[in-house]
């Protein structure tokens, strides 16, 4: 997101806002600015420049009278600053010598306004106040000749008005900008909350929600193509015993200690979650049998070779793994659990800390769990 902002910062307002010459022109034309509003314009800005100063200070007078204008101009530094941006525009008003750049700095002028949080309201009617103060000049100087000074004041009306819908369009893109943004911080908000539900909430894998959800994709996607696909269930042997003699934090660690070694040992697109308690089932992609139980015993092995310490604790580890195989008949996600569960018990009953693979007396003696 941070990219993205940062790559909206680099592009122009008018850019972002596809506000091109023709595009201007266009603009221009349909407020019927004709070369005599381009004369008007000369005479326009000397008038305005002979009088700057008066014009701003009458300006801020007028705005320094309501509350609310106060309360965001109450810095003076920041008072200063726009007052420096509002004679830059004044002095500029309708050199159009390059449209784009033109546009451009109008553009900014209301972004620097709309972040300092002036409501569009004020800075529309503001508008008003400006066309009104350069009326004025203009009707002094002009006092003898009504004619002339109606053509100036129509003019003036155009060119404030083309900056006016630029304002309009600079607040808009604001708002929907934060919007966006807002938006993009929800979606991350939601990313890792999703993230979070997923994991199980003591060992640094998939829960049981997730674990399907992941076995589930990858034994379809398998069935459909005829691609081995192998499933594990490990179940940690004696594990009430070991809570039992050194504490159920003890117990803990010995499930992450077991979870981190099976880690190790797979591959980034194999599946591995929490079954529950003590229970892990790991997917094996793209695995046949041969190799299926390969991975298992080399698990099996790994665990219960060393023994497991932790704070003056220390215990021997070994687990039972029951091993399926994808098979055609298999057409639910489920079976292929409750076969590799049944191994797992079945590796249990003949003496655990081994590796069965699922066969049919694994099914016939199965225990219902
Ligand atoms: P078996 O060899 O037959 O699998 O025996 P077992 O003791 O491992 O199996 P049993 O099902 O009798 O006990 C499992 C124990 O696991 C019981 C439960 O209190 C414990 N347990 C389940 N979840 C957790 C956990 O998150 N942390 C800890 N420390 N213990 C847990
Ligand atoms: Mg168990
Ligand atoms: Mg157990």
């Amino acid at each position: 997101m941070a990219e993205q902002q940062g790559m909206q910062a680099t592009r122009s307002l008018c850019d972002q806002l596809q506000i091109t010459a023709e595009e201007l022109q266009t603009r221009l034309a349909f407020l019927s600015f004709g070369e005599q509003d381009g004369r008007n314009l000369v005479e326009i800005r000397d008038v305005i420049c002979s009088r700057v100063d008066e014009i701003i200070g009458e300006f801020y007078d007028h705005l320094l009278q309501f509350e609310e204008l106060r309360g965001i101009l109450s810095d003076r530094k920041l008072v200063e600053r726009l007052k420096g941006s509002q004679r830059q525009y004044l002095l500029s008003l309708g050199q159009l010598g390059d449209y784009v750049e033109y546009a451009e700095a109008r553009l900014r002028i209301g972004l620097t306004h709309e972040r300092v949080g002036l409501k569009q309201k004020w800075y529309l009617g503001a508008y008003h106040k400006l066309f009104e103060l350069i009326l004025q000049r203009l009707a002094v100087r002009y006092s003898g000749d009504a004619c002339r000074l109606s053509s100036l004041i129509l003019t003036l009306n155009k060119i404030l008005m083309l900056d006016e819908i630029l304002v309009v369009e600079t607040y808009y893109h604001a708002t929907t900008q934060r919007q966006e943004d807002s938006l993009c911080q929800l979606k991350d908000a939601h990313r890792q909350l999703e993230g979070l539900s997923r994991r199980d909430s003591l060992t640094p894998v998939n829960n049981r929600r997730a674990l399907m959800e992941a076995l589930a994709l990858e034994f379809h996607r398998s069935r459909r193509y005829r691609h081995p696909f192998a499933l594990l269930f490990l179940d940690v042997d004696h594990f009430k015993e070991i809570n039992d003699r050194h504490g159920h934090s003890f117990g803990d660690q010995v499930l992450l200690h077991v979870v981190q070694l099976a880690r190790g040992m797979i591959r980034p697109p194999d599946i591995i979650g929490r079954y529950g308690g003590e229970e892990f089932v790991i997917g094996l992609v793209e695995c046949d049998q041969a190799g299926a139980l390969q991975i298992a015993e080399r698990i099996r092995l790994k665990i219960a070779q060393d023994q497991f310490a932790w704070e003056h604790h220390a215990t021997a580890v070994t687990v039972s793994i029951g091993v399926v195989m994808l098979s055609p008949e298999i057409d639910q996600v489920e079976t292929l659990i409750t076969r590799a569960d049944q191994a797992m018990y079945y590796a249990k009953r003949r003496g655990r800390n081994r590796v069965e693979l699922y066969n049919e007396e694994c099914a016939s003696e199965g225990q219902p769990r």
